[in-house]
């Protein structure tokens, strides 16, 4: 399983939203929707800002999820194959003795 790339917690980047604020790394849970699914992936580092709260994601860690989400993306999948396991024979039960 790949690891999240880490990402400095030191550094912080000016916020383009607001003309004070800093940004900085924080660790958020990250949520998206796969199919009909809803897809929660914690400790997904995020930048935030420091005085108007406001969020993005860091972007290699984006491409990082989209590629593990998308089954078409990125290398195969090594899966094991999953052949059925036929239905265990009921033992040829002898039928009733009728007289
Ligand atoms: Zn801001």
């Amino acid at each position: 399983m790949k690891t999240l790339k880490s990402v400095d917690p030191l550094k912080s980047i000016p916020c383009n939203e607001c003309p004070a604020g800093n940004m900085h790394v924080r660790h958020i849970t990250y949520f998206t929707w796969l199919g009909e699914e809803l897809v929660t992936v914690p400790n997904f580092p995020a930048w935030v800002c420091d005085m108007c709260g406001k969020r993005e994601y860091d972007q290699s860690a984006i491409s990082w999820l989209s590629m593990l989400l998308n089954p078409e993306a990125g290398h195969p999948t090594r899966r094991v194959k999953r052949t059925r396991q036929p239905e265990p024979r009921k033992r040829n039960v002898p039928p009733p003795m009728l007289d």
